[in-house]
């Protein structure tokens, strides 16, 4: 972890009189320790000596970086991007990044479940398959050179025009901080989905709790989120394919968009 990595930028939050609670999912699910004010405290009493490393990470982990205290935020603060940057870096990241051949569509993985073909038989052209890109190499102070080498290895695809076709909300925050545009699976299906806060940032105090590294670390305060989303009428399929697992291990009805496709069209 990186203790002094923005403290001195945390202050106004962790002074604030939490104005953007009721837009954190993660303490809009009853959690205290997880509304903005107390992660930003949590970074500057860090930065002070006052906090071991151990409880900033678990501290930091209670956030999804769904982006909402910084889009709600009246003095534009960058909270999100500071508790990434607050985390661990993850070290090196898998090479290689990016697509090697010459296909018109590229298809990046969510999970070990075979869509390409499958997206290649529903287009009639020929796709290749890149693999997941993970969200937290957006974490820690290696993120921008982290992000330039996703934008490299994509621009020679997006330069003779292939265009990128993804699934799941980790990837989708990746490319999107890469600066890479892409199509979501479940567009070019034509499927209507109920969009998730990864397909809509907008709708991201609707998180279920399955973004960001909260689900692998809290999965108690996860379930509690997805319990509290599933309290909302939704349609029956879901944005994000990371979305549709977390809420069918708490035992909800809701389709998967790869699933439907290999259904479709065969794996
Ligand atoms: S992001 Fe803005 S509203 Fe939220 S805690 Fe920080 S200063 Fe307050
Ligand atoms: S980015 Fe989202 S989960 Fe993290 S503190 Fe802000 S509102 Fe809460």
């Amino acid at each position: 972890l990186n203790p002094n990595q923005g403290a001195a930028a945390a202050e106004p939050c962790a002074l604030c009189p939490r104005l953007c609670r009721h837009v954190c999912p993660v303490a809009s699910a009853g959690l205290e320790a997880a509304t903005p004010t107390a992660i930003a405290g949590a970074i500057v009493d860090a930065g002070r000596g006052l906090l071991s490393s151990d409880l900033l990470a678990q501290a930091l982990d209670l956030c999804v970086n769904c982006g909402g205290c910084a889009a709600f935020c009246h003095i534009q603060r960058p909270l999100p991007a500071l508790i990434r940057a607050a985390r661990a870096s993850p070290g090196p990241l898998a090479a290689p990044l990016g697509p090697a051949g010459s296909d018109p569509w590229v298809a990046v993985t969510s999970d070990a479940r075979p869509w390409g073909d499958a997206l290649g038989r529903r287009l009639r052209a020929t796709v290749e398959v890149v693999p997941a890109l993970p969200e937290h190499g957006l974490d820690g102070p290696g993120a921008d050179a982290w992000c330039a080498a996703v934008s490299a290895a994509f621009a020679p695809a997006l330069g003779r025009g292939a265009r990128l076709v993804l699934a799941d909300g980790g990837s989708a925050r990746v490319l999107r901080a890469a600066g890479v545009p892409f199509t979501w699976l479940h567009e070019i299906l034509e499927v209507p989905v109920e969009a998730g806060c990864s397909c809509d940032p907008s709708r991201a105090a609707r998180c279920c709790g399955a973004l960001g590294p909260l689900a692998g670390a809290r999965p108690d305060v996860a379930a509690r989120m997805g319990r509290r989303a599933l309290r909302h009428p939704q349609g029956r399929t879901w944005g994000d394919v990371a979305c549709a697992s977390h809420l069918r291990r708490l035992g909800a009805d809701v389709d998967d968009i790869i699933d439907r496709l290999i259904a479709e069209e065969g794996a």
